[in-house]
């Protein structure tokens, strides 16, 4: 059995009809339906449950029957118990819950290599920003490449949070990871106030009830479209995009239709000087609290980032029992490393994302976990936060971000898992796989990538979609952009003088 999905999809992205075959309702019921194989033994091998004793179990077999985990334990006993299954020998090989990436925008990945080393805004001054220059159809083909470079990094589920993502929705649902769609709304109508300039320039907040309609119904088209298909694979989530940029009828309509359909919603907090110097001028308090005060905050928010907050704020937050987005590798790229440990006491649930450009879970972990130890500066420094408490954050966190029953390898739990080749001369040999993983691996350590009991990528070669004709796709486009890009600014970065 080569995949349990049956046919390869998605090499029609830019041939002539566009995202054609997607358009309707049982065309994309059927992009990728789930075909009951025989179940799946992983026999002799490690699995790292992500459970609270934090156990990793050695030499045993991990059985996957439909899109469930059926049964750990001996590897005799559990082949007894499913005498039809497909046996992969899981010598040299552990097992991990699927990583969850709780803050994604996908299309970013046009701007890789640039949009890391400017600062947030941008600061380099560019006469054209990469990403104005992509229509729709190559905006999803960037999204593509940063949905197969999740995939490859060992992600098995990620929150694709932007705006008007209904026109990619049917490409990214191809490639069998486990989706949230968070489609954010903003309804001030001056645009963005993320830098000191665009603060220096701002005015007083008008609200557009026109711009948060057209929002809403965004909300409620992607939801109608896409909510719980592919067998429960793709959620739907409502989102604010920023803090400073939502009246609070917005808020109030965001958080009541993420209660009136059982959903988690998600929103950017505290990201920016300029946004807090903004909400302290026009509201009168700092952005937490603005969204605590219009009843925003509690276990269904996810809130990104949160990179300045006050005592006030971080207790505001605890108490609510907000989930907490953290990004720290995009944090660490803007010089900023986020109050985790003060945020993690004061009860929230941490979950980690990825932010722009670049789409590496694993990535995430390990800077999240060197700068939180570098920011902690304990008594007896460099014990925390451990490997562990990381790939909780990136699964039991997401999980419980997403209100899915995946996050931990144990019977009963969604299958969605990855598969980790430990015979390699920099995991060879290694006491804790996970912490030999998080030190000395790398992201293509990820030989197979299972979601929903499914194999999407099964010994590194991605069996969803057709990457190598998407890759050479975006390659096309890429150079086109940045061919265009650099002919406006020859030299990147330009001059420093524009920067500094
Ligand atoms: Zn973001």
């Amino acid at each position: 059995m080569l995949t349990r999905s049956g046919v390869a999809v998605g090499a029609s992205l830019l041939l002539p009809g566009g995202l054609a075959g997607c358009s309707t309702e049982s065309e994309r019921a059927n992009d990728y339906k789930s075909v009951s194989g025989a179940p799946i033994v992983f026999t002799h091998t490690t699995v790292v449950t992500g459970d609270a004793n934090r156990a990793a179990l050695k030499d045993v077999a991990l059985a996957v029957k439909g899109n469930t985990i059926s049964a750990i334990g001996p590897t005799d006993e559990i082949l007894k118990q499913f005498p039809d299954a497909e046996v992969i020998d899981g010598k040299n090989k552990a097992l991990f819950p699927g990583l969850i990436n709780c803050h994604a925008h996908l299309s970013a990945a046009v701007a890789r290599g640039f949009n890391e080393d400017f600062g947030f805004p941008n600061r380099a001054g560019l006469e054209v920003h990469p990403s104005s220059l992509l229509s729709q159809e190559e905006r999803t083909l960037m999204s593509m490449m940063a949905a197969l470079h999740s995939i490859r990094s060992g992600t098995t589920t990620v929150i694709e949070y932007t705006s008007n993502i209904l026109p990619e929705a049917a490409e990214l649902a191809k490639t069998g990871l486990r989706w949230v769609f968070a489609e954010g709304v903003n309804d001030r109508i001056d645009g963005t106030v993320m830098s000191p300039e665009a603060f220096a320039a701002s005015s007083t907040p008008r609200f557009s009830e026109q711009l948060r309609n057209d929002g809403l119904q965004r909300v409620d088209d992607i939801f109608s479209a896409w909510h719980n298909k592919n067998d429960g694979r793709i959620q739907v989530f409502p989102a604010v995009l920023h803090t400073e940029n939502a009246s609070a009828e917005l808020l109030q309509a965001i958080r009541g239709f993420a209660e009136q359909h059982d959903l988690g919603y998600t929103i950017h907090m505290n990201q920016t000087h300029a946004e807090i110097n903004y909400m302290m001028k026009y509201h009168k308090v700092r952005p937490a609290e603005y969204l605590a005060q219009h009843d925003f905050l509690g276990p269904r928010c996810i809130a990104a980032h949160a990179r300045y907050v006050n005592d006030n704020e971080i207790a505001l937050l605890g108490k609510t029992k907000t989930l907490i987005s953290h990004q720290p590798a995009m944090a660490a790229n803007r010089g900023v490393s986020p109050p985790i440990p003060s945020l993690r006491d004061a009860g929230c649930t941490i979950c980690l994302g990825t932010d722009n450009n670049n789409n590496d879970m694993f990535a995430v972990m390990k800077v999240g976990m060197l700068t939180e130890r570098i920011l902690r500066n304990d008594e007896h420094p460099g014990m925390l936060p451990q490997p562990e408490d990381l790939l909780q954050d990136a699964t039991v966190g997401g999980a419980q971000a997403i209100n899915q029953p995946v996050g931990l390898l144990e019977v009963g739990r969604r299958a969605d898992l990855i598969v980790l080749n430990t015979k390699q001369p920099h995991l060879v040999p290694s006491g804790r796989i996970l912490s030999a993983w998080l030190h000395n691996g790398q992201p293509t350590d990820v030989e197979s990538v299972i979601v929903d009991g499914e194999f999407i990528m099964r010994d590194h070669k991605i069996l969803s979609v057709d990457e190598e004709t998407l890759v050479a796709e975006a390659q096309k486009v890429g150079k086109r952009i940045w061919d265009e890009v650099e002919s406006k600014n020859p030299v990147i970065p330009p001059g420093r003088t524009n920067w500094r």
